[in-house]
């Protein structure tokens, strides 16, 4: 098997993205390499690929249980037998995974680094000793082993030995954020043999960065909420008390948002995150405990309600939004105040060394929050990569920025500034400025010259303005824990008339018209509900079964048979086996009743990632459902209302089936109660998950819409 034709039948796509297949034959040559590729950038495909192809075990070393148990979820979906061993597992599962082993029936073992080498190295003893060896050896998160990492873990310090006991096995070390320092001493410490480095681009087209200022930003989260009701979320806090207040005033609005941090109990957390990865949480409010390893494809926007720590934890963290490679948001609620409470949690105790690589870090970050400037492009600079001025989907690029001579309101707020002896917050210097009679103002500033200089703007203005004085460094902040602003070295020449400023004159967020996506709307949540059933019999998150990408192909292309299927990206050759016909059924009912087509010829190539411009239908606005409903209810019959709009008997069953499993029709108007008994111990033998095996027991004597009915309706009972 070539590598394109594995990555057809396991992945289900028909080209590599990126470097991917420069990698790949890398590792079939048997060279190490360095990869660096962002997050959502196909990484592990990297040496899933060449762990199928080569014959022997492909041993994976990752952080966390969580990114081990999702990832070998999926490669079990696409038929790649895989397994991880760490502590939540009973000793008879252990046991039962060694004796895979050794009958070379797994193809790829996840482990964390203090595995491999705990217990005077057993467990490399006993890989070392397979009848089959050891084939490759991939180092996720690389960046772990070092110290100029944001993410050191002292245990990935144990990989230095990996050569030693494997020394010619390739070994292939995998991160999605590496400067160059970090890039040279992960070469180092993993004592890589002349690997080859490959840095594919960090951008990431498909998410638009946004920083607002912290403000009211409960009411601006709500407003940003507001067009996301459906959509899955993180949202980000600083603290663990934060995330459960929020989390508290989020559900008391209606959102299904659940908290995650590290204070809580195991089971809650693993609770809320499987609720999460299945979609019946729709948002996670959580500290950076959570997220990595997270694989959820579907996650639309990522929120930070503080400022995280580093740019690195930043791109990583907003980097969980959209890796389906559909459109996403990242916003984060920046104030000048977060910055300076930082300085103390990025400190390290007993660790100047290391305090000072991560306050720098930190500087960047407040740097980036208050960039006049494309954001995107300052990331992709952070991450040495070149990038345009513009970028067209970050709020910089997305204002219409209006420049005006700015300097007399720069002046008003300097003098202010230097009147009152650089001692005051700007909340003082707001209302000195626009002369409050709040009595928190000091009889003595109130007969300053200053006073009630800058009544004709607004506080709003007042403080957008300041902030903007200080990203053009004609003030500052103190490091305090009152920050208080003071001049600068270059306010002297802005007060004496030399320096003219420019300010922003309006700020207006043009956002670019939403685009209608052209796929068939009603049918994406028909086929996101065959998706839930099924993941719910395999037991997976859904997105393990098949991306919201892929669905929306099918709902776009309307693929009728399985070889058209073929062609939806992430449908390989199992899944195709497994699934296809669970998909197709839907795509079939729907596009008969409306006399649709299937439009497969127009897609391109698949990749993993799909362009917008693919889409070649239009949204469907009006519930087909509802007009069959109302129809009913003007007592017409099943076969009256089929006549009269032209469809089949069962497309109306399965119109009003909907309404039974809603309550808003009953069981016997659609099924006769003699039949009732025959499907409900169908159900009970075969279970829900499916319907065509249901309908094969049954008989052509039941019709799918009776049987999706009696379903309904027991949904409703249970
Ligand atoms: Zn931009």
């Amino acid at each position: 098997m070539t590598p394109t034709q594995a990555l057809q039948k396991y992945f289900g796509y028909s080209e590599f993205r990126h470097e991917q297949e420069a990698i790949i034959q890398h590792v079939l040559n048997s060279k190490d390499v360095l990869a660096l590729m962002p997050t959502g950038g196909g990484k592990s495909l990297c040496y899933q690929l060449p762990a199928v192809l080569l014959n022997g075990l492909t041993i994976v070393i990752s952080p966390l249980i969580a990114l081990m148990k999702d990832q070998v979820d999926s490669l079990n979906i696409a038929g790649i037998p895989a397994a991880f061993l760490n502590s939540t597992q009973s000793a008879d599962e252990q046991s039962r995974i060694i004796t895979k082993l050794n009958s070379n029936h797994i193809k790829l073992l996840y482990l964390a680094p203090e595995r491999l080498f705990g217990s005077e190295n057993k467990l490399v003893q006993f890989l070392k000793s397979l009848p089959v060896p050891v084939a490759q050896i991939a180092i996720d998160e690389a960046h772990c082993i070092s110290h100029w990492g944001h993410d050191f873990r002292p245990e990935y310090l144990m990989l230095a030995g990996l050569k030693d006991h494997f020394p010619n096995i390739p070994v292939i070390a995998l991160t999605a954020t590496a400067d160059k320092l970090t890039q040279k001493d992960i070469l180092e410490k993993l004592n890589l043999k002349s690997p080859a480095i490959f840095i594919s681009s960090f951008n990431r087209a498909n998410i638009t960065y946004r920083v607002n200022p912290k403000r009211n930003s409960f009411d601006q989260l709500l407003d940003f909420l507001e067009d996301r009701k459906d959509e899955s979320g993180i949202i980000y806090c600083l603290s663990r008390k934060s995330v459960e207040a929020l989390a508290i005033d989020l559900k008391a609005q209606g959102y299904l948002a659940e908290p995650y941090h590290a204070g809580l109990d195991n089971a809650v957390k693993a609770r809320n995150q499987e609720a999460f990865l299945r979609d019946d949480v729709k948002i996670i409010v959580a500290t950076i405990a959570f997220g990595m390893g997270i694989n959820k494809s579907n996650v639309r926007y990522v929120v930070h309600m503080d400022m995280p720590k580093n740019i690195e934890g930043y791109y990583q963290e907003t980097g969980r939004a959209g890796r389906d490679g559909l459109e996403s948001a990242a916003l984060l609620f920046y104030s000048p105040g977060d910055a300076i409470k930082l300085k103390s949690f990025v400190s390290i105790d007993g660790d100047p060394v290391q305090t000072q690589i991560m306050l720098s870090k930190l500087n960047d970050m407040a740097k980036y929050c208050q960039l006049p400037t494309c954001r995107r492009q300052y990331l992709l600079n952070y991450f040495d990569e070149q990038a345009p001025n513009h970028c067209n989907s970050c709020d910089v690029c997305l204002s219409e920025i209006t420049k005006f001579d700015g300097t007399l309101i720069a002046q008003k707020a300097l003098s202010a500034v230097y009147r009152l002896k650089e001692r005051f917050g700007s909340t003082y210097v707001i209302d000195f400025l626009r002369g409050s009679k709040n009595e928190k103002i000091r009889e003595e500033h109130k007969e300053l010259k200053t006073y009630g200089v800058g009544k004709d703007l607004s506080k709003a203005d007042w403080q957008r303005y300041l902030r903007e004085l200080v990203a053009l460094d004609y003030l500052q902040f103190t490091d305090t824990e009152y920050p208080v602003l003071k001049l600068t070295s270059k306010s002297e020449a802005v007060l004496k008339g030399w320096q003219k400023v420019d300010l922003i004159a309006t700020q207006t967020m043009e956002e670019r018209p939403t685009e209608t996506l052209p796929f068939e709307n009603d049918l994406l949540s028909i086929l996101k509900n065959t998706r839930r059933d099924i993941a719910l019999q395999e037991n997976v998150p859904a997105y393990i079964i098949v991306s919201d990408a892929a669905l929306m192909e099918i709902a776009t292309y309307l693929p009728q048979s399985l070889d058209e299927l073929r062609f939806i990206s992430g449908f390989g050759d199992i899944k195709l086996a497994r699934y296809g016909r669970e998909f197709l059924a839907p795509v079939k009912i729907y596009a008969d009743e409306r006399g649709l087509n299937s439009q497969i010829s127009k897609k391109s190539k698949k990749r993993e990632r799909k362009v917008k411009t693919e889409r070649v239908s239009t949204p469907r606005s009006s519930d087909t459902r509802m007009v069959s409903l109302e129809l009913y209810r003007k007592d017409k019959t099943i076969a009256e209302i089929a006549a009269e709009r032209g469809l089949s008997a069962s497309t109306i069953e399965s119109h009003l089936s909907y309404f039974v499993q809603s309550g808003e029709m009953d069981i016997l108007d659609m099924v006769p109660e003699g039949k009732i008994p025959a499907i409900k111990d169908a159900v009970e033998n075969y279970g829900a998950d499916r319907l065509a095996p249901l309908k094969e027991v049954l008989g052509a004597d039941f019709t799918y819409g009776e049987i999706k009915a009696v379903l309904g309706w027991m949904n409703r009972n249970q």
